[in-house]
């Protein structure tokens, strides 16, 4: 037998974190990590978060789990926190990204059948968007290395260029239920949307009576320094998924909807048995306590702007390596001119700080919202270590 215990779909590398500080990883070996990918944009909160820590060990005394076959106070509290903070009416819990993409397409599917308009739906979706990885949200991506094995895809997708309003509209006929797509894409490559692009899809929406499904799965939960990405555009989508860091580690997901984009989503049409569960809603909870509040999300956006201004002018020194700095809040990329990779196998490798790559040639910087200048100054002299040692034809 030489397959691994553990599904071998990750080609994983050889840190192996066992504990985590703050803004510090800890690895099996004892080494440790600055820990700029936050797990991939979910320990928003870093690590060993005490609000989190009680607030899931006061739950887990309580009541760790019961089914949606009962009443939930834990579920209608975070769901009317999340009510009042952002353009929704209604909220179904899941417990990942995938999921909440998943009741996000189904929402939109579902409102155009309730309403008899059977033949509607299509979602039209954008070029290297990433929408998670089941046969649904694979389908609505149009990267094909995702496809690849899996095939045949579900229908009902179409794929046109990210920021192009004429291909969008262009792309609009009778089976059009409506537009799916990040504000800012992640796995993409930290690409912000235009504003007129975002403002052009509404319009769009409005005048066909389509649903604009927006996935802030990534962009979310204060990452782009404000609580959802949608807010810096003043629009609003009729549904959003998120989650990542809604749970700061804790998996879970939830679908936003407008009364309105709801209308087919009626007892019996869709369930999860984990979905909302109280340990769940505890963490979000925990989560909320920090993020959604005005000081601390100015204090992402000011963060934000310190260090994307020292990566602005340190990128200045390796011209050959980098071409530019883009991002929103502590949603940022280093677009580089080589291969993003290797190089961030070498910054976590011989550096001792972990980053992301992404598509476009982009490291993503995901730090914990909770750092502080002493970890942007930890960062910048660890990424300057590691473009002065950098010999890219090296590395492979
Ligand atoms: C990560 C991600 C997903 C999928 O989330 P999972 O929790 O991995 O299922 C979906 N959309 C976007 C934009 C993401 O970044």
């Amino acid at each position: 037998m030489s397959i691994t215990p553990l599904m071998p779909v990750y080609p994983r590398c050889g840190v192996r974190p066992v504990r985590g500080e703050h803004c510090h990883l800890i690895s099996e070996d004892g080494r440790r990590f600055l820990d700029f990918a936050s797990g991939i944009a979910v320990n928003a909160l870093g690590h060993s978060h005490k609000g989190l820590i009680g607030a899931l060990q006061k739950q887990a005394e309580t009541l760790m789990h019961v089914s949606n076959l009962y009443g939930s106070p834990q579920g209608e509290a975070i769901a009317q926190r999340l009510v009042d903070l952002t353009f929704a009416d209604t909220v179904f819990f899941t417990n990942s990204g995938a999921e909440a993409v998943e009741c996000a397409i189904k929402t939109a599917r579902a409102y155009h059948q309730s309403v008899g308009n059977d033949e509607k739906y299509e979602l039209i979706t954008f070029n290297n968007a990433f929408h998670g990885r089941t046969m649904a949200t694979i389908s609505a991506s149009s990267q094909e290395k995702m496809h690849k094995g899996f095939l045949p895809l579900l229908p009902g997708f179409k794929y046109v260029d990210f920021n192009d309003l004429e291909a969008a509209r262009a792309a609009i006929g009778p089976n059009t239920a409506g537009f799916l797509v990040e504000p800012i894409q992640g796995e993409g490559g930290i690409r912000i949307a235009d504003e007129a692009f975002l403002h052009g899809l509404r319009q769009l929406c409005d005048e066909h009576d389509l649903m604009l499904v927006l996935d802030e799965v990534q962009s979310g939960v204060g990452r782009s320094g404000t609580l959802y990405a949608y807010e810096q555009y003043g629009i609003e989508p009729d549904i959003m998924a998120t989650a990542k860091g809604i749970g700061g580690g804790f998996p879970v997901g939830a679908c936003l909807a407008t009364e309105k984009a709801a209308r087919g989503m009626v007892a019996g049409t869709h369930g999860s048995t984990y979905g909302g569960n109280p340990f769940a809603m505890a963490a979000i909870g925990a989560v909320l306590d920090v993020i959604a509040d005005d000081e601390f999300l100015e204090g992402v956006r000011a963060t934000g702007e310190r260090l994307k201004a020292r990566l602005e002018q340190f990128i200045g020194n390796y011209p050959d390596l980098f071409e530019l700095v883009r991002g929103r809040g502590l949603f940022i990329g280093l677009k580089m001119k080589v291969e993003p990779r290797p190089f961030v196998a070498h910054m976590r490798d011989n550096h001792q700080v972990l980053a992301v790559s992404a598509g476009d040639n982009v490291v993503r910087v995901l730090p914990p919202l909770v750092i502080d200048d002493s970890h942007i100054d930890e960062f910048m002299e660890k990424l300057s270590a590691a473009a002065a040692s950098y010999k890219p034809e090296e590395v492979s």
